[in-house]
């Protein structure tokens, strides 16, 4: 009996030895994590970082440390200006561990002193990586110490996929750069595309690619955020103003230059590489490797006609309000199919300028248009007009107010109208793409009344030109729901941070809002980049038919499971339990054990 006690004994910590060494932790197999055993020692991490040239960022404190007393970075002068840039995106953009949306670092460390602050909800470390080799240094070090490693560009997420407590972090914020050619030769390929195309690099940004490209009277499809870099928006799929007329961001992507999860540097296009060229544009960020250039087709900006269009009650309590919006709704096949695209927002109560110089309330629609291959203002208000009638014969105390200008360029417009909304907040966004079927299904009054349940918004950003995209390689892997899709429906909540009660709500409230959306298009899916990491099965509504396959290709180009983040492909086999990330079998330990004994 007791030399049996006395082998178990000795196989077990033999066991626990070679785990530890491999990065297991006898707490259950999860990632290492500071302050745990199997976190590498301050000299492995100094090792490190002499192998990336001094790239390694040790963050200390958060950024909004600087106002907390006590904090080793505090300072009133420094926490001043911290707090005037804090809703600014480029302030969370070009720090190395911030994020837009501040439940994802767990409201750790606000720049309100009242809070507690600490770097707990934040990464341990941050590379500045601004080659692909620091990229692959990175993950290599992720993958042989066990670390959980995250990728940041620009922190806009709003599923909170750049952002990880105790992780390494790859920051591909520096890798900005941008090529342009007057045709493109894909790599390994024998023939050119004979278009115009960019090289940017993985953390370069909507805006400034917008600007380079003014320069030579071409623009992309990009968003509507100067500060959104290509990493996020393109491996998501990427809507723009312009897709209705050219696409998603990811139909323009040529080729890719990729860092795999063990840490092979691969041109991924249609000759080569095609699975991995599939999955990044459209499976998801930081699933598949570190997109560190992409190549993009560029297209003529064109001249355009764009401005604001409203539908209004002044009284917000008119009961036919809700049945406007719904016949507007039930218009949008048709904005569609005369090639405008925009936002337009629905609600019971919009603020905008009252006409002397002060605001007033109004209930109704309220959008942004735009109209492309013109200077006439006149081309925009007969595509409305039919609208415009239909709405003064039915609601004749209605108000319609049209403001829209000529602009010569793409850019002209992007100038005035890229998003200045503010951020450093808490809040969660849901949202489904519908097609004309869902828009044109009921009757408006049905119709108004699941608008206003959503109290949300619908994005003219699909139609023809995502409906008829050429991708290279014949397809992507965004949702195929986008290829039926007229509109993406969003709506949002925002929240009190470190409130787990206001949390939880928020959540239910924008699945609320979701939900009308669901069943008024229970065929269709939903786009993951503007959406909630609570979406129920979030597998087949981000990515329908076509998330086997991108799972296959995300086991295949990482096998270890070296990214992982959530709501991401493939990460089904751990999960975030508090700040730690571990293997959602709890019996994987003594699995691996067994396994590992067993030589299998
Ligand atoms: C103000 C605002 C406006 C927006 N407007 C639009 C819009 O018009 N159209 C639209 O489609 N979306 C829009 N979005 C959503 C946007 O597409 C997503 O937030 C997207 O995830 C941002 O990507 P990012 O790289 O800028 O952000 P990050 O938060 O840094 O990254 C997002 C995801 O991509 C990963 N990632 C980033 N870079 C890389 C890389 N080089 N390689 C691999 N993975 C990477 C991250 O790990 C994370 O998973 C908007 C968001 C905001 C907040």
């Amino acid at each position: 009996m007791r030399a049996f006690a006395y082998q178990t004994i000795l196989v077990s910590s033999l066991a626990l030895a070679r785990s530890e060494a491999r990065g297991d932790d006898h707490h259950g197999a999860c990632k290492a994590f500071p302050g745990t055993p199997t976190w590498p020692p301050e000299e492995t991490w100094t090792k490190f970082n002499q192998s990336t040239g001094g790239k390694l960022i040790k963050p200390g404190a958060p950024p909004g440390a600087v106002c907390h007393p006590g904090q080793p970075t505090f300072d009133a002068d420094q926490c001043a200006i911290v707090t005037a840039a804090w809703g600014t995106y480029d302030f969370h953009a070009s720090n190395p561990v911030s994020n837009m949306w501040q439940q994802f670092n767990n409201d750790t460390c606000l720049v309100n002193p009242d809070y507690p602050c600490s770097g707990e909800g934040y990464p341990a470390y941050v590379v500045n990586a601004t080659t692909a080799k620091d990229v692959r240094l990175s993950l290599e070090f992720a993958r042989k110490h066990n670390i959980r490693a995250v990728v940041k560009s620009s922190g806009h997420d709003f599923q909170g996929r750049s952002q990880a407590p105790g992780a390494l972090s790859i920051w591909v914020h520096h890798m900005q750069s941008y090529k342009t050619q007057e045709v493109f030769k894909p790599t390994g390929c024998n023939f050119t595309i004979d278009a115009p195309a960019v090289t940017v690099g993985g953390g370069s940004e909507v805006g400034p690619i917008v600007d380079k490209l003014a320069e030579i009277n071409q623009t992309i499809v990009g968003g509507t955020s100067r500060s959104v870099s290509v990493g996020g928006y393109l491996s998501g799929g990427g809507h723009s103003i312009l897709g209705p007329r050219y696409g998603l961001g990811a139909d323009s992507v040529l080729e890719v230059e990729v860092v795999t999860p063990t840490g092979d540097i691969v041109t991924a296009n249609e000759c080569q590489n095609e699975d991995l060229f599939w999955a990044m544009r459209g499976g998801g960020g930081s699933t598949f490797g570190v997109m560190t250039s992409v190549t993009i087709a560029t297209h003529p900006t064109p001249k355009l006609v764009a401005g604001i269009i409203g539908i209004l009650s002044l009284d917000i309590s008119a009961p036919w309000v809700w049945d406007m919006i719904g016949y507007i709704a039930s218009q949008l096949p048709y904005l569609m199919s005369k090639e405008v695209s925009g936002y337009a927002f629905f609600s019971g109560n919009l603020t905008g300028p009252d006409g002397n110089n002060g605001t007033a309330s109004f209930a109704g629609m309220g959008g942004e248009y735009m109209i492309l291959d013109t200077q006439d203002i006149n081309d925009m208000q007969a595509i409305w007009d039919p609208i415009i009638a239909h709405v003064n014969k039915t609601w004749p105390d209605a108000l319609v107010a049209i403001d829209v200008n000529p602009y010569p360029s793409f850019k002209a417009w992007f100038d005035l109208w890229y998003d200045k909304d503010t951020t450093g907040y808490d809040q969660y966004v849901g949202s489904r793409l519908l097609d004309k079927k869902a828009l044109t299904s009921l009757d408006s009054v049905a119709l108004g009344q699941v608008f206003k349940k959503t109290k949300g918004s619908a994005y003219l950003v699909a139609g023809k030109g995502v409906q008829n995209a050429k991708p290279r390689g014949g397809s992507i892997s965004v949702s195929p729901s986008w290829r039926k899709a007229v509109v993406h429906a969003v709506n949002g909540h925002a929240f009190l941070p470190l409130n787990a009660t206001a949390r939880a709500e928020a959540l239910a409230i924008v699945d609320d809002r979701t939900e009308p959306l669901r069943q008024l298009a229970p065929d269709m899916g939903a786009y993951v980049n503007e959406n909630n990491p609570s979406e129920p099965d979030w597998q087949h509504t981000f990515w329908g038919e076509n998330y086997e396959r991108l799972l296959q290709i995300k086991r295949a180009v990482d096998p270890e499971d070296v990214l992982w983040c959530h709501p991401c492909v493939g990460n089904e086999r751990w999960e975030q339990k508090g700040y730690r990330l571990c293997r959602v079998d709890e019996n994987y330990t003594t699995q691996a054990r067994q396994r590992y004994f067993m030589g299998v």
